[in-house]
């Protein structure tokens, strides 16, 4: 996919970070050790399938133990390597930094397209992974929390969860060796739709300024807003549902493996998936125009384009044919350091991947911190916030009466105040606090140097400058 000359992911992640260091003023040594990746674990191992012994290779790459645990996501692809673990390692350092939660950055893969194994044989193949990374502590609540990413989900997660306790029968904070359960082993309401949900906030934490939309040469809010999506997997369906449904945003554009749809009019994100759950791909989907060369897609015109399928599909070979003013990385890696070079001198406003698709990290955070204080979200406090409500309103009507004052709240108003906040809603809450926060600190970074150039760079300052400090707390 990449032009020739294009530097592989590890080394595209270098080079943006490259750029920001050289405007950082940090001791000598200490931006190599940062940079660096701290370990690599290379595991070969065998499963029995259908008759014969299959040989798989999986990694747990460590960058950064500036904190523990490590956190990143266990990715499962053909296109895992060693290079392209270490890449998404050294992301989730700068992201966790970013979006403060506190952690080191890891990341695993292993080499294997899920969709060649049925589900007994995915469950033999991932409790073995998980098996040979826990007796390594690679996986463990305290050191090493994976989380899912391509290819995986609630249910790998559930898997590896159920072999750590298996492995640690005395281990009380067991569940919290993963995030990303589902809710019956541990997980926490609104993880699945953690990362598309970030986007969505990051988005309108975006059009929150007019100085940050100017620089994209747009105005106005979401509403009405022509988007285009590559990848209709976890983040991508949530990211794009979201912003059609609550924000009013016009998906005209979906490009999946198998192709991509066009419809300037709107596209049914969820009538897509039913379709694509349906064929196994998006081509015959009735609502739109099919196009089997669905990479053209991303060089449409539109007001955002959300890559959010996988790395380096906007590199130097259809950089300068780009004409999204706005690209919110909704993906790891999805623009190349070359390409990310041209569409900058074009003017284009890039949403960094570190922080645009921090969502995910943040909630499972949430998740971790849920496992290790044994109590669901808002179980203590719901029903006293509902009765200190009932009070108050109760007192308003009693006063609107003894005066005759003849006040109704608006329809609707009532049993909403009065309604405490579940987990899901804390959850939400907690998330988009989270990501106006980190926007806020990336764009005062922006416009407040004159050598910052733009989002991505911003970002690398505000997290290198994190991690940095937390090595001098240490006295490194
Ligand atoms: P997923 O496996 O759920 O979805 C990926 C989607 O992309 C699938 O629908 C797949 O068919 C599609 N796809 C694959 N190759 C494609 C191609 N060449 N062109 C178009 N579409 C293609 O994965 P996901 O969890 O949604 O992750 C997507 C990206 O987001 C990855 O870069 C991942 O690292 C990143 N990410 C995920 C999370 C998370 O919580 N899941 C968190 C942060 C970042």
């Amino acid at each position: 996919m990449s032009a020739a000359g294009e530097p592989t992911f590890r080394q595209s992640v270098d080079i943006l970070y490259n750029r920001a260091v050289a405007v950082m003023d940090l001791p000598p040594g200490l931006e190599q050790k940062i940079r660096v990746c701290n370990s690599t674990y290379t595991v070969r191992f065998g499963v029995r399938l259908r008759g014969k012994i299959e040989t798989f290779t999986g990694y747990r790459s460590v960058h950064s133990e500036h904190m523990e645990p490590v956190k990143g996501g266990i990715r499962y692809a053909m296109s895992v390597n060693q290079d392209e673990v270490e890449a998404l390692a050294a992301l989730m350092t700068y992201k966790c930094a970013l979006v403060e939660a506190p952690f080191g950055g890891s990341k695993g893969g292993l080499c294997l397209d899920p969709r060649d194994y049925d589900e007994h044989e995915l469950e033999q193949i991932t409790r073995r992974f998980a098996y040979e990374l826990i007796k390594r502590d690679l996986i463990n609540p305290s050191q090493n929390v994976p989380a899912p990413d391509m290819g995986t989900g609630e249910r790998e997660m559930a898997w590896i969860a159920d072999q750590y306790a298996r492995m640690n029968t005395t281990d009380i904070n067991a569940r919290a060796c993963v995030t990303g359960k589902p809710l019956n082993a541990g997980g926490i309401q609104g993880r699945v739709e953690a990362t598309g949900r970030g986007v969505q906030y990051a988005l309108r934490e975006f059009f929150r300024h007019p100085e940050d939309k100017a620089k994209a040469g747009l105005s106005g809010d979401l509403d009405g807003k022509r988007v285009i999506v590559q990848g209709l997997g976890n983040v991508g369906s949530h990211a794009a549902r979201f912003l059609s449904l609550e924000d009013g945003a016009k998906i005209i554009g979906i490009i999946e493996r198998d192709g991509g749809l066009w419809n300037p009019e709107g596209i049914d994100v969820a009538a897509v998936q039913d379709w694509m759950r349906a064929n196994g791909g998006v081509q015959g989907f009735p609502g739109a125009t099919y196009d089997a060369n669905g990479a053209v897609l991303l060089e449409r015109d539109c007001d955002i384009l959300v890559p959010a399928a996988l790395e380096g599909v906007i590199n130097l070979s259809n950089a300068d044919r780009i004409r999204a003013p706005l690209i919110i990385e909704a993906a790891n890696g999805p623009v190349t350091s070359g390409a990310d070079e041209i569409l900058r001198k074009k003017g284009c406003v890039i949403i960094p991947d570190m922080y645009a698709n921090a969502g995910g990290v943040t909630v499972s955070y949430f998740e971790w911190v849920k496992n290790l204080s044994h109590i669901r979200f808002g179980r203590m406090q719901r029903r006293q916030e509902e009765a200190r409500h009932q009070l108050l309103i109760d007192e308003l009507e009693r006063l609107s009466a003894d005066k005759g004052l003849g006040w109704t709240l608006s329809p609707g108003f009532k049993e909403q105040y009065l309604k405490g906040a579940d987990e899901l809603e804390l959850v939400r809450s907690g998330l988009d606090d989270t990501m106006r926060a980190a926007y806020q600190s990336m764009r005062e970074t922006w416009h407040g140097r004159d050598d910052v150039t733009d989002l991505r760079m911003a970002a690398y300052i505000v997290a290198i400058d994190r991690v940095a400090k937390s090595y001098r707390a240490k006295g490194l």
